[in-house]
């Protein structure tokens, strides 16, 4: 029995995925972590495109890749040469780029959100938060990628706004895919680095059973206030591996049935769990 046969979604509609990435060395490695993202792909149907909202285009804007052929980047530095000669040669999607700009302008501008500026970018392409994953999800590279930025701007409740306005692509056959970390504190996680047995501090655990419940019941409100609790606080010194969460649960429903495809924690305090709506 395949994960795809046991949803409830309508024929046709696709599931929204937000994936852990983690530590970049998960694209080539063969681990705990890789594996998982494997098997997460077999699982899931075949989209047409997918929409990536990835931790590492966190800029001024909303803006969208434009790109025929974007470019693999290779975008962090101290890692071995075997992880800048990975290419994911997935084409882009000019017109659904085009179509997202047109979905993400609608929106009125409101106190203390900047105005929605979107449009194509070409001088970004997928960047390690997508490919890193991809890989393993989609290893023949044979599905559109187009890439939407984070604005860093925003306040949280915009990121799950401009989340819901994706949501219709869903029923076009593209796969929304976030790709951040529900923990993600670098300094507490570099002190335990390649030690499978590294404890997992309590607010690394309470923060992530927290988001869990929240997703569980499709508690949005909660989701756009957790960053700013003390435990969101110290899951999350910076917020963006945790903002494309947000995006993942604005283009989900109260109709979705959910699952937690991956869980456990790298590092001791690194969460990596994914999730699945629909
Ligand atoms: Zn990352």
């Amino acid at each position: 029995m395949s994960a795809s046969t046991t949803t409830s979604s309508p024929a046709g509609r696709m599931p929204v995925v937000f994936v852990g990435h983690g530590s970049p060395m998960n694209a080539i490695e063969d681990n705990r972590w890789s594996q998982a993202f494997g098997r997460l792909g077999a699982s899931l149907p075949r989209p047409k495109a997918i929409v990536a909202v990835s931790a590492h285009w966190y800029i001024r804007g909303t803006y969208v890749t434009g790109n025929a052929q974007p470019e693999t980047i290779h975008d962090f530095g101290g890692f071995p040469r075997a992880l800048f000669e990975v290419q994911y040669p997935a084409r882009g999607d000019a017109a659904l780029a085009k179509r997202i700009t047109e979905l993400l302008v609608p929106a009125e501008p409101r106190e203390g959100v900047p105005a929605r500026r979107s449009g194509l970018r070409d001088d970004w392409g997928l960047d390690h938060g997508t490919w890193s994953v991809l890989v393993h999800t989609h290893p023949a590279a044979d599905v559109p990628v187009v890439q939407v930025s984070i604005d860093l701007r925003s306040p949280p409740a915009e990121h799950v706004a401009i989340g819901r306005a994706l949501r219709p692509l869903r029923d076009e056959g593209v796969m929304i895919l976030g790709s951040g970390n529900v923990t993600h504190n670098l300094r507490e996680a570099f002190r335990h680095l390649g030690d499978p047995d590294a404890p997992t501090p309590a607010w690394a655990s309470r923060f992530d059973a927290d988001i869990a419940r929240a997703v569980q019941q499709h508690d949005t409100d909660f989701l756009a206030r957790a960053g700013a609790t003390d435990d969101g606080r110290m899951s999350h010194p910076s917020p963006d591996h945790y903002l494309p969460l947000l995006y993942a649960a604005g283009a989900a429903d109260d109709g979705d049935a959910v699952s937690f495809p991956i869980d456990g924690f790298d590092a001791g305090s690194l969460s990596m769990r994914a999730i699945r709506w629909g």
